[in-house]
């Protein structure tokens, strides 16, 4: 199959990027010990909007930035990779502040049938964990982190809002 526009991108931005690369020596763990769970949305760029450079941090990411989305690769992170401070940065105008549930789930069955609502069901209970309340999702994620005993009590966790419509970041909890 020939490869698509995409992956032609892919290959020859990489040429370029690999041409001058000089970062191989890098360590696994991360240097700065620790991790940044963000929302997959296209609008953010976490090493430039949050000074992460190659090596200092994990980045983990998924729809919404949701910290129960993100809790196996935290304690990866912490337990297998020394991580010892997690950021949990939500977004203004987050795709996940405009739907519940039902929704999602009727999109699935129109496109998917009776096949695809099963499968995210076994998949993940049919829960796309959609949040209504940007700043309370923030503050109840952090709760939801520190009250979790998988994270240990000595791990630093921080919420933050970051504003697609400006590229600043403010501090919630
Ligand atoms: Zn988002």
């Amino acid at each position: 199959m020939a490869p698509t526009q995409l992956q032609e991108n892919l290959v020859k931005a990489n040429e370029k990027y690999a041409s001058s690369f000089t970062e191989g020596h890098l360590a696994l763990p991360p240097a700065k010990k620790y991790a940044i769970v963000t929302c997959m949305d296209a609008r953010i760029d976490p090493a430039a909007a949050f000074g992460i450079t190659l090596g200092d941090a994990h980045i983990i990411r998924n729809a919404g930035g949701v910290a129960k989305d993100a809790l196996r690769s935290l304690v990866i992170s912490e337990q297998l990779l020394g991580t010892q401070e997690i950021l949990i940065i939500k977004h203004t105008g987050c795709g996940m502040l405009t739907f519940q549930n039902r929704d999602a789930v009727g999109v699935v069955q129109s496109n998917l049938g009776v096949a695809g609502v099963e499968a995210i069901r076994s998949g993940f209970g049919s829960d796309f964990l959609p949040f209504p309340d940007l700043e309370g999702a923030v503050k109840s994620d952090v709760e939801w982190l520190k009250a979790n005993t998988a994270i240990p009590v000595k791990i630093e966790i921080s919420g933050w809002i970051y504003e697609v419509e400006t590229g600043k970041v403010r501090h919630v909890v």
